[in-house]
């Protein structure tokens, strides 16, 4: 499905203005949307926002989308407290991929 591009907000230019002013998004390229397989959640490691936080780079779990897809049933993962990051690194977490949820194996 396509979703409003996070990182931009769906405005197609780059919203940190790195290379310049009227710079395209590097995350949808000045498109303002994104596709993204469903099932998507919000990506908990940048709380949906598109960006790392605390930096002016795309998020590395969602690649700046703001969803990431997600197949089959999930629980939620324990070892972050689905918050998607290491609570002392600040790193994605290890165990979810930074997803906050665990792909339930059958
Ligand atoms: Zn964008
Ligand atoms: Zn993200
Ligand atoms: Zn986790």
């Amino acid at each position: 499905m396509a979703i409003k591009c996070a990182f931009c907000k769906g405005t197609g230019k780059d919203p940190f203005r790195l290379l310049s002013e009227i710079a395209a998004c590097q995350v949808c390229g000045g498109g303002g949307k994104v596709e993204v397989m469903e099932p998507a959640i919000p990506c908990a490691f940048c709380k949906a926002t598109g960006a790392y936080p605390h930096t002016r780079i795309t998020c590395t779990v969602c690649l700046g989308k703001g969803m990431v897809t997600l197949e089959g049933s999930t629980e939620e993962c324990l070892k972050c407290g689905a918050a998607g990051a290491e609570a002392e690194s600040g790193l994605p977490c290890l165990k979810c991929g930074g997803k906050g949820v665990l792909a339930i194996k059958e």
